[in-house]
């Protein structure tokens, strides 16, 4: 037996037991002719102490770092004990040791606070692995994986595999593709998702299905993306848009409590796409502060009748930035009326950074003692200034803050000084958390390059029931591309819904089209030939054609929960074998080149390569 005990296991109450543990060497101190050695495994570290009739043999066999030592010794109660470690009142008193296996100098110390940096880090990710911060990451995911299987077991799901060696399933990104050596000249292509085997397994009658699956996207890396990535993925028969996401939030629910003990007991909060955007100028908001957008530009009316609150505020005051802008966004910030003129200088040059692209900023300081004073004062009176704040609905002591521009771009960049200046006052706390669905997405995006539809979400998700005839009885062409707002396709609103927590959308899922008749309308609204549907798709069009049933569904994703819940803003951390930003295992180094013969089989001559 290697072991009786593992390192993080052993107590006062163990004192006088005879006990062999194994488990790396974390730190070796010798004391004149004494030595301290701790012992480190997966469950934690256990002090050895050496005494002097050990000498020579540690002479002989001298313990280094990462070593590998199987022990025999007694536990014994500590006269100096350490407060910091469960195991910190006892150590072993060694009685005999063997080095299992020795190890060279490790490239950086594994513990909590390193010294490795990224790449090296990942480079012997096996060795980052043993590191406790990186441990506890996996824990997590351990726990969020488990607790999703949990209730979802406890509901009925069944956990049901599906291939990787697929045919396309768009998700809007690229395909990886795989050659085949028994068919030559032809590839498989890795899941995107399995979004179309999940509804093939409801036309087949398992109306519950799950999977902690991987999928394939190969996209540009920015923003915190990997290549392949895991998903909760989900699909249910007979059911209503209400009746997933009254399931889901209950598997988020249950998440929060088993993984942290988090009591959610509050319905999540909804809000249509639309209202997303208006409010919070982006489709995912961070909904743990308000700080809401206000349009200056022009009055609106959200679809679900809230008035807009500003009129005609700014206009005609001879202020061209203004005048000219296709909109004015502006947030109240809360108690920053004192900014110095130092401060409100850095906020300028802020969205002036190229990522945010703006040309400046325009600022309101509301006074505690009521007054306005502006960087616009030229244009506008205090009368005017006031109606401004009211509408911002700004309270005496904020600073409101104003960018105008082009309607897109200034949507984003107010988007973005919103949560940077939620951050800077410390109002995305780390440890609240705040779930929100977002509803009604527009089932079509205009796609200017080719001018025509693309699905928002993809080209399986159904529109709202009322929306259906304005999609069957209108000609999906653009004739006029300017105006692609007029076209009622534009309108139309998909029965799709995203899960949002704190800023973050976990998951994303939609009502599916289960009509033959309609999802072949979709295809050709996307701009799909007849043939080119039957080709790409005939599997799904014929199975629609056995009894589907009604079907919905969604898919979280897996590694954004665990950092979330890890209060980490990186998946990566959370994946044992991660890809770097530019999609390579620096570990493997893969990518790789693959040799002549293995082209030759697969009947694949390269063009040229910029990789020796
Ligand atoms: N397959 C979708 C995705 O990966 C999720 C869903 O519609 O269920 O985003």
């Amino acid at each position: 037996m290697y072991r009786t005990h593992t390192c993080g296991e052993l107590r006062k109450d163990h004192a006088g037991a005879a006990v062999t543990l194994a488990g790396w060497v974390q730190t070796v101190r010798k004391f004149g002719s004494i030595t301290f050695v701790d012992l480190r495994d997966r469950y934690g570290i256990t002090q050895l102490l050496f005494g002097e009739e050990l000498n020579k043999e540690l002479a002989e066999n001298p313990p280094g770092r990462e070593f590998v030592l199987q022990v025999k010794g007694t536990v014994t109660e500590r006269t100096n004990k350490n407060p910091n470690i469960p195991t910190g009142d006892i150590e072993i008193n060694v009685t005999s040791f063997k080095t299992l296996n020795k190890s060279v100098t490790p490239p950086f110390t594994i513990q909590d606070d390193t010294d490795g940096g990224d790449d090296l880090r990942m480079k012997y990710r096996y060795l980052d692995l043993r590191r406790n911060a990186v441990k506890k990451n996996l824990e997590l995911r351990y726990a969020v994986n488990r607790a999703a299987r949990n209730y979802l077991h406890e509901q009925q799901f069944m956990d049901i595999e599906t291939p990787f060696l697929i045919k396309s399933t768009p998700e809007g990104a690229r395909d990886f593709v795989v050659p085949s050596r028994m068919n030559q000249g032809q590839f498989y292509a890795l899941p995107q998702s399995p979004q179309t085997f999940k509804q093939l397994l409801m036309v087949s009658g398992y109306d519950r299905y799950y999977q902690v699956v991987k999928c394939f996207r190969d996209e540009d890396l920015r923003a915190d993306r990997q290549p392949e990535f895991t998903q909760i993925d989900c699909e249910m028969s007979f059911v209503e848009q209400e009746d997933i996401l009254n399931m889901f939030e209950g598997m988020i629910k249950y998440i929060f409590k088993a993984v942290k003990n988090i009591d959610y007991t509050e319905k999540v909060e909804r809000m249509t796409w639309e209202q997303a955007m208006w409010q919070y100028g982006n489709d995912k908001p961070d909904i743990r502060f308000g700080m809401k957008l206000l349009n200056l530009k022009s009055a609106f009316i959200l679809s679900n009748g809230d008035a807009a609150p500003t009129g005609q505020l700014i206009n005609g005051a001879g202020f061209g930035v203004f005048d000219n802008a296709e909109t004015v966004l502006a947030i109240a910030v809360p108690g920053c009326s004192e900014y110095t003129r130092k401060q409100t200088d850095e906020l300028t040059e802020w969205v002036k950074r190229p990522q945010i692209g703006m040309q400046g900023l325009v600022f309101v300081k509301y006074n505690t003692d009521g007054t306005l004073k502006s960087s616009v004062d030229k244009f506008y009176n205090e009368e005017k200034l006031k109606a401004i704040a009211a509408a911002a609905g700004a309270k005496p002591g904020d600073l409101i803050l104003i960018l105008a521009g082009r309607e897109e771009r200034t949507r984003k960049a107010i988007s973005e000084l919103r949560l940077e200046m939620g951050r800077r006052l410390g109002l995305r706390k780390e440890n609240e958390f705040k779930l929100l669905w977002v509803l009604d997405f527009p089932l079509f995006e205009y796609a200017e390059e080719d001018n025509r539809w693309v699905a928002r979400h993809h080209p399986f998700t159904s529109p709202k029931p009322s929306d259906i005839s304005v999609m069957i009885d209108n000609n999906p062409l653009i004739e006029n591309a300017e105006k692609y707002l007029e076209h009622p396709y534009s309108n139309i609103k998909a029965n799709a819904y995203d899960m949002v927590l704190n800023g973050n959308e976990i998951g994303g899922g939609s009502i599916r089209i289960y009509q033959r008749e309609l999802q072949e309308k979709m295809f050709a609204a996307l701009g799909m030939s007849p043939e080119e549907a039957l080709h790409k798709f005939g599997f799904l069009l014929g199975a629609f054609e056995y009894g589907a049933p009604p079907h919905g569904g969604i898919a979280f994703g897996f590694d954004r929960l665990c950092a979330i819940l890890g209060g980490s803003e990186s998946i990566r951390d959370f994946i044992a074998f991660p890809k770097n930003n530019s999609g390579r295992d620096v570990m493997l180094d893969a990518p790789s080149t693959i040799d002549d013969k293995q082209l030759e089989e697969l009947s694949i001559a390269l063009k040229g390569t910029t990789h020796a």
